[in-house]
């Protein structure tokens, strides 16, 4: 075969498992093995420049820079759509339609109305050409570098699709997805995103589209536009959008009548929760194409269609107070205390306030009845005040200027929503916070010593950072509350066994701002001590893959701190892992993110702990039972029969401690 058949042949395969995995959520072959074809095709692209197409799966991992999105005049206008609420409201929709296309019986498409940012893509000749956010319905932004790296967004067609066309649809991300985010955020000591349907209409406008791909986006179809195209109802265009590759949801149902319309309304209306995305109502639309012509549209849009929203779940109740909470990096977070009051299905005391400005505009008062609603997010929020009910003595809620742990002026930057403690040495929850950070698990993971512990020992007054967790005695410890002389022990040696952390976690536990696992480890195998680290300048750091302004900036102030030198000057004279250690060759890499591997039998090169910490290092995790879930089994001799039947019949990859090798170095 040439290097182009080649080329198209791992082209053409990729995209068919980008397709399985993403649009049928029904992957074939293991991540690993695709990430290798990847791998192949990327170097065979690097060899052979002249291959180059900007279409080729390897080009979805982004990496254009968009410094500004061009505007684009939309050729067919992307209309609003008119909202209904009940039955009359439906009723009232039909009885227009047919005052203008006359007594016919009405056929009606519905499907869920997916609650993110609006897209429309235009295909020519089976290709992607350009995706365009709706804007003010006129033009839009073309952001078709960012679209690109969704890999549920078909690059190629098949079947037989015509030569140019539109189809619009919905750029969502899902729960999982989103929550996923959200933690690795709350990790570093970054500020949750408030809401799925914000960060996906976000993403799309990020300028460095490498970023928008490693968000778990998704893009749900609904909408064929074009002239003359092949469809006679909306409904066979949804099945037809599906054959040529496109990611259009199973539940759109076919109605003969408004009866059978709010059946479906009925029906999601109460199951709409157990979708992994959101949904703010359903979409009704005439089904037949001709009379959908007919019909035309309003100024703003189509009489063909037309929105039920659901009724969001909201109820009210009294705001008691307001709490404010300090976090690890000082950030303030207020808490809106609740009198208590059941919303869909959970009894809710507090809800989230979000901060000053969200306060501020909603005029929340202490004493009001407050609306609380639950929408995809897991903590409730207020969303509103009942006015008819406020107080006569009401007064406005003056946000705090002073930190409620330690008195100290409150701070806000530039361009922040959270208002911030610049007390960083000096304020309890911080201080605690950071020591909790310090010995987590995912960090120096101190056996026998937990978060409640570390409180103690503060407010005991034997420790104030993390180097002094290293000067502990077992007399001083015993003698706290709830200690026995055991448990004082194990926490001694918890302590003393953390020296043996390798650098990479180490650095991760030092708790600098926005350093997360992730970078540390990229820090950590870059700069190999933190000698080296802490003099890094400006453009040094980021032109580290990965590493960003922000971080940089962050690290820079983290080491600037006279008292942080301090600390970490300590550490290194207790002996804690400051630099990578000679012996550890192994790779360290996020290269088995999301992957779960169970090890069984015995090694040649490597002991059973050590395979185990390799996976570790390389961002996977290790299972102790072979499931569903398990990705690899990485076998040695004698692994058990029962284990090896139980690998096969589930179909999960069997590899030897060789292939595991190649793995982490990424071969
Ligand atoms: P609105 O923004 O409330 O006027 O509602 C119109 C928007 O609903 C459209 O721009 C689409 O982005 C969105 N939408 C979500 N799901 C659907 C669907 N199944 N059919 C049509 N529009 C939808
Ligand atoms: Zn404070």
């Amino acid at each position: 075969m040439d290097v182009l058949s080649k080329i198209q042949a791992l082209r053409e395969e990729l995209n068919l498992h980008n397709y399985n995995y993403y649009v049928l959520d029904n992957p074939t072959i293991s991540d690993y093995e695709f990430d290798i074809k990847l791998k192949e095709l990327q170097e065979l692209e690097d060899k052979h420049p002249d291959h180059f197409d900007e279409n080729s799966p390897t080009q979805r991992v982004g990496g254009a820079v968009t410094k500004s999105f061009d505007t684009v005049k939309h050729e067919f206008r992307m209309y609003s759509l008119d909202n209904s609420y009940s039955k009359e409201d439906l009723l009232d929709w039909q009885t227009r339609a047919q005052k203008i296309l006359g007594a016919v019986d009405l056929e009606f498409t519905c499907e869920l109305k997916y609650d993110g940012a609006s897209i429309s893509i235009l295909y020519e000749n089976g290709k992607l050409k350009r995706a365009v956010t709706r804007g003010d319905g006129f033009q839009g932004d073309d952001v078709t570098n960012n679209i690109k790296t969704i890999k549920a967004v078909p690059i190629k067609l098949k079947g037989d699709y015509p030569d140019k066309f539109e189809i619009r649809g919905e750029i969502i991300l899902p729960f999982a997805g989103f929550e996923k985010m959200n933690q690795e955020l709350i990790e570093i000591g970054e500020t949750p995103y408030a809401n799925p349907r914000n960060t996906a209409s976000g993403s799309l406008k990020l300028q460095d589209s490498s970023e928008v791909a490693k968000r778990p986006l998704d893009c749900l179809l609904y909408s064929l536009i074009g002239n003359n195209l092949p469809i006679a109802s909306h409904f066979d265009g949804l099945e037809k959008a599906r054959q040529w590759g496109f990611k259009v949801p199973m539940h759109s149902k076919l109605a003969k009548n408004i009866d059978e319309v709010l059946d479906f309304i009925n029906y999601w209306d109460e199951h709409r929760h157990n979708l992994p995305y959101e949904t703010d109502g359903v979409v009704v639309k005439i089904n037949n194409i001709h009379q959908q012509e007919e019909l035309g549209y309003t100024a703003k849009s189509p009489r063909w269609a037309i929105a039920y929203k659901f009724k969001a779940e909201q109820v009210s109740t009294q705001l008691n107070s307001i709490s404010y909470q300090v976090g690890r990096t000082g950030a303030i977070t207020p808490v809106a205390n609740l009198e208590p009051v059941l919303l869909a299905g959970t009894t809710v005391k507090r809800a989230s306030l979000h901060n000053a400005d969200q306060i501020g505009k909603l005029d929340i008062r202490i004493g009001d009845e407050v609306y609380v609603e639950k929408g995809g997010e897991i903590i409730p929020k207020i969303v509103g005040v009942d006015l008819t009910k406020r107080p006569n003595d009401s007064v406005a809620t003056e946000y705090i200027t002073k930190c409620p742990e330690c008195d100290t002026d409150l701070e806000r930057k530039e361009g922040e929503a959270n208002h911030y403690c610049p007390n960083f040495y000096g304020c309890p929850p911080q201080i605690i916070g950071r020591i909790q950070h310090y010995i987590s698990r995912k960090a120096m993971d101190i056996e026998g010593l937990g978060g409640e512990t570390v409180a103690l020992l503060f407010n005991n007054g034997l420790v104030t950072n993390y180097a002094d967790l290293y000067e502990l005695k077992k007399e001083q410890v015993v003698v706290l509350e709830r200690m026995a002389d055991k448990s004082a022990e194990n926490l001694i040696n918890g302590i003393e066994k953390s020296k043996e952390i390798p650098f990479d976690r180490v650095l991760y536990a030092l708790g600098i701002r926005y350093v997360g696992e992730t970078v540390a480890k990229k820090l950590a195998k870059h700069y190999k001590t933190i000698d080296a680290l802490a003099v890094a300048k400006l453009e040094e750091l980021t032109s580290v893959d990965e590493i960003g302004e922000k971080i940089a900036q962050s690290l820079i102030e983290y080491f600037e701190n006279e008292q942080n030198r301090v600390i970490v000057e300590r550490l290194k004279a207790y002996g804690v892992q400051l630099e990578m250690s000679e012996t550890d060759n192994t790779a360290i890499s996020n290269i088995l993110e999301g992957k779960i591997f169970v090890v069984s039998g015995v090694f040649e090169k490597f002991s059973r702990d050590d395979l185990k910490k390799a996976i570790e290092d390389n961002g996977g995790k290790v299972g102790s039972s072979i499931s569903a879930k398990t990705s690899f089994v990485v076998a040695g001799d004698n692994m058990g029969p029962a284990k090896l039947e139980k690998a096969s019949q589930l179909k999960i990859p069997i590899i030897s401690e060789l292939d595991f090798e190649k793995m982490i170095h990424g071969e």
